[in-house]
């Protein structure tokens, strides 16, 4: 019907057809989001670490080692199970404010009063992702093992005081870096004593101790107990200790979803509602399409379009302006599928800052489960500012069946523009970051182009590259799969 007008009139009625189809739309700002509460146990728990320093005659440092590049990975990485594009945002940065003054890096306030780390909190749906054991967390910086915890509680929704399960690296340069909070069990088995180089596995993210929802709590000190900051800014050094420093705000699209019935809002930090995920859907059937979102800001609102297996959009919505920075929010529009000729790969596409990102759901029969591999090369890589660095990703589904709805991500804060380009066998132009489907037994080429954003820099920082499928995991990370960046 929209096609026989549209001949004539398609300028005109460009918008309205696909808003026609749209049933409902909704979302907002996440207000409830996990905090903590610095408190005896963390200094009880630092001072202990640093008696086992002391012991083992390890490197101090009594006033923040002050270096040109740091020495910080960034401590979280999505599991090869997650269908996130990304695992967190920053909630709460160090407070560096004298009295009760609130004041972050940046001289702003996203911060609580004396806060001395930097939580990451899980977003979307938080206990979810760590039920489904989908962030580790990894170690920033070589070092040793000073002090450990876990057997404690993990499912804290309120600041009790309660014990963490955690573990303190006194690092090579002589800082101690606290990573608290984590899953009962998972915290690593390697002994204090026991030396971990950057990047190995200390645990995973949850909510035990004094905390309101999953997330981690990184913060460092040095050996007289004085707070580091490592991220630098007006309010805080004038020296990143990171090897590459995240945007204070650091706007991105963490996950885009499909769910059965509208994705459920968060009322209190105890909260944990079924988000209803569902990838497969019957024709006729209303589909609500989510983007979850880090650090929206106010110039940037997001189209969020349904696209049919052919290509064309079925249904689009451009949410409503916003009037400050909100940390975490999610926005979501509901179709009612066709009744007929609707089998086939969807896609929710989702628009922002002027890049696309998609999910695909299936209307018809679900996939069977199929594995992939992936490799990367070069695997180091330096380029100088203003230049953009190329990676060539293969992807090969090795499985028996066809692997629908992949994407691939570089898992790491990047103050870059990054996009994907189909290469072999060669994608539309200009078509980038699409999600994509791969036959059993083939591969397929992609270029990830990196282009740093002015004034930030990098010292062999490592991205690890996330390829997810509806029907298929993410290759487990290691050496073909991580990349190693300077700029
Ligand atoms: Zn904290």
């Amino acid at each position: 019907m929209i096609r026989t007008i549209g001949v004539t009139l398609a300028g005109m009625l460009f918008a309205t057809p696909a808003l026609a189809q749209l049933h409902d739309t909704g979302g907002g700002e996440i207000t409830v989001i996990p905090t903590d509460h610095n408190e005896a146990e963390i200094d009880a728990a630092f001072s202990e670490g640093m008696k086992r320093a002391q012991a083992l005659k390890l490197r101090q440092a009594v006033t923040p080692l002050v270096s040109s590049t740091g020495n910080l990975l960034f401590p979280l990485r999505l599991r090869p199970d997650s269908k996130s594009f990304r695992g967190n945002g920053i909630s709460n940065f160090v407070d560096h404010g004298a009295g009760t003054a609130l004041e972050d890096f940046t001289c702003g306030t996203r911060t609580y009063d004396g806060h001395r780390g930097i939580d990451m909190a899980l977003y979307p749906y938080g206990w979810r992702m760590m039920d489904g054991a989908e962030v580790e967390i990894a170690a920033a910086a070589p070092g040793t093992i000073v002090n450990k915890g876990d057997g404690q509680f993990d499912r804290q929704c309120h600041t009790t005081g309660a014990a963490a399960n955690f573990v303190i690296v006194r690092q090579n340069d002589g800082l101690d870096a606290l990573y608290w909070h984590m899953k009962k069990g998972s915290v690593t088995k390697a002994a204090i004593g026991q030396k971990v180089a950057a990047g190995d596995v200390l645990g995973l993210v949850a909510s035990s101790g004094n905390s309101t929802g999953p997330h981690l709590h990184f913060e460092l000190r040095t050996s007289g107990g004085q707070t580091v900051d490592p991220f630098a800014g007006r309010c805080s050094t004038k020296t990143t200790k990171w090897k590459h420093q995240p945007e204070n705000i650091d706007t991105d699209i963490l996950k885009i979803a499909t769910h059965s019935a509208p994705p459920p809002g968060v009322s209190s930090s105890c909260d944990n509602p079924d988000p209803r995920y569902a990838d497969q859907f019957k024709p006729g059937a209303k589909v609500w399409g989510a983007v979850y979102l880090r650090d929206q800001r106010p110039d940037t609102p997001v189209v969020i379009s349904f696209v049919r297996p052919n290509g064309q959009i079925f249904a689009s919505w451009t949410t409503g302006a916003i009037s400050r920075v909100y940390s975490f929010s999610y926005w979501w529009a509901s179709i009612a599928l066709p009744a007929s000729g609707a089998n086939g790969t969807w896609k929710i596409r989702a628009k922002l800052e002027g890049r696309e990102m998609e999910h695909a759901f299936i209307v018809g029969k679900a996939p069977a489960a199929t594995t992939l591999t992936a490799s990367v090369l070069p695997s180091v890589q330096s380029v100088s500012a203003g230049a953009t660095a190329i990676f060539n990703v293969a992807v090969r589904n090795i499985g028996s069946q066809a692997a629908a709805g992949c994407t691939l991500v570089p898992d790491v804060p990047l103050a870059a523009v990054w996009n994907v380009e189909q290469i072999v066998p060669a994608a539309p132009a200009g078509e980038l970051n699409r999600a994509f489907d791969l036959a059993a037994g083939k591969s397929k080429k992609f270029r990830l182009s990196i282009k740093p954003k002015k004034g930030y820099r990098a010292s062999a920082i490592k991205i690890p590259i996330h390829v997810s499928c509806l029907n298929a995991n993410s290759p487990a990370l290691g050496s073909k799969t991580e990349v190693t960046l300077t700029f």
